[in-house]
């Protein structure tokens, strides 16, 4: 499957760096279940539509499997394999005890009505409801879907079961169970991610200029933190457009307006007096990417810089907070110009991390304070990161592939641990070199 082994696994799969059995590759190749549904739903004229559902389970060696569903019209299966895998790959980066797996549903959620979001949702899971389960699938958000949504969901889960199991999804809305902290996760782990960077490399976080692509759940929660924490936000665009600030963003007070005025580009026209003083200029989302910035956060959609237009980007390092926003052409590209992409199996990790603290909430029964579950994520996203910079400079190869080694590792670690050939023909050898003593036994 190329578009899984394309990006990052390329490397790791040559075996350049790494001692890999035949076997972990083998199994690294294909998802274990891969799951299509149709869901009616009948919208709120009375007309019947009939949408298409994915979950895909891509490996469950080293725990259940754990990934979110996400709702967006050019959802397919080949793409929620994709994400499939690099969640099992996440999920090994920072030593969870998680396989990887993710959903989505072929659909525009802005055209649907509340009351046609639930049943969608609620459908969807009695579509999959016999592969998922607080220890076999656990889903979680993505793209568009939201707190609510899983509320739904675990609420259709515990009615097929007839029991309450909240461990069945996490990123729920707290007052249904979900954990303090995990709505800004995404963002939160992001930036201890890049702190670790901007110390590991001595650089200023107020001499810092960061633009962000993206203002979605994990763009927005990036933004406002890493303002907060003294680091200058020069630049924000949702899918309508951007608003560039040389002397820095308030992405709070943006975000205010946005939830008024729906559209970032808006913002501009509105006449309050926190647009008129600040006098944003507006950019489209290509003229963000090719900014002049120390920092390109990418937190939008997939596939974002590729072969077009990574040679004009300016930013001294990426920040890939997406899932897939760099593409494996420009990839190579971006390394042989010596720009750093901080990978998104490790930099977007926050928010899986904190889903598995849900999860452990939910099944104890005992709910943390968000001091812990912060200072959890924190000790966790520190280690990791620091562990892939030390291996990326101490091997000589890039911050992806080292991200990739470290959890190809762990995966290999636990599959090697029910027997490869190699522990296998040895056996085998054993039984060959006690032949004759059976034979004049018989
Ligand atoms: N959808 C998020 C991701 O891509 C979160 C997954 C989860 O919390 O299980 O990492």
């Amino acid at each position: 499957r190329d578009s899984v082994a394309s990006r990052g696994l390329g490397d790791v799969y040559k075996r350049q760096h790494i001692n890999l059995s035949d076997d972990i590759l083998l199994r690294m190749q294909q998802p274990k279940l891969a799951l299509t549904v149709s869901i009616p739903v009948r919208m709120d004229d009375g007309d019947l539509r009939v949408f298409t559902g994915y979950r895909v389970q891509f490996d469950d060696t080293r725990g259940p499997t754990k990934g979110g569903i996400r709702y967006h019209p050019s959802v397919t299966l080949d793409e929620v394999t994709s994400l499939s895998f690099w969640m099992t790959i996440k999920c090994a980066v920072m030593g969870l005890p998680f396989g990887g797996a993710k959903g989505g549903i072929v659909v525009n959620p802005k055209e649907l009505s509340r009351l046609e979001l639930e049943r969608l949702s609620r459908g969807y899971i009695r579509a999959i409801a016999d592969v998922i389960g607080p220890k076999r699938d656990i889903p979680a958000p993505d793209v568009y879907t939201n707190a609510t949504i899983m509320g739904w969901m675990a609420n259709e889960y515990a009615q097929i079961m007839r029991e309450q199991l909240p461990g069945v999804i996490t990123g729920k809305p707290v007052h249904l169970g979900g954990s303090l902290g995990r709505e800004a996760a995404t963002g939160q782990g992001a930036l201890y991610a890049l702190q670790q960077w901007v110390a590991r490399n001595q650089l200023d976080p107020g001499q810092t200029t960061v633009a962000v692509q993206g203002f979605g759940n994990a763009g927005y929660h990036f933004a406002r933190l890493a303002h907060l924490a003294g680091f200058r936000i020069v630049a924000l665009s949702d899918s309508q457009g951007g608003i560039y600030s040389a002397a820095g963003l308030e992405p709070e007070l943006i975000m205010q307006h946005k939830r008024t005025r729906r559209e970032l580009k808006a913002i501009l026209y509105c006449d309050s007096s926190v647009c008129e003083e600040a006098r944003y200029d507006t950019l489209s989302n290509a003229d963000l990417l090719e900014l002049d910035v120390d920092v390109l956060v990418l937190a939008a959609l997939e596939n974002q810089i590729t072969e077009q237009n990574a040679a004009q980007i300016q930013a001294r390092q990426l920040l890939e907070i997406a899932n897939g926003p760099v593409d494996s052409r420009a990839d190579a590209i971006l390394s042989e110009r010596g720009i750093p992409v901080l990978p998104d199996v490790m930099v977007n990790a926050g928010g899986v991390t904190v889903s598995y603290f849900e999860w452990v909430q939910n099944r104890a029964g005992f709910y943390w304070d968000e001091d812990e579950v912060n200072g959890r994520l924190k000790t966790i996203m520190d280690r990791e990161a620091r562990y892939i910079f030390e291996l990326a400079d101490d091997k000589q190869i890039n911050l992806r592939t080292a991200a990739y080694l470290h959890g190809i590792e762990r995966i290999s670690g636990a599959m090697i641990e029910h027997g490869t050939r190699e522990y296998f023909q040895q056996h085998l050898s054993l039984i060959h070199i006690s032949e004759p003593t059976r034979r004049y036994a018989i």
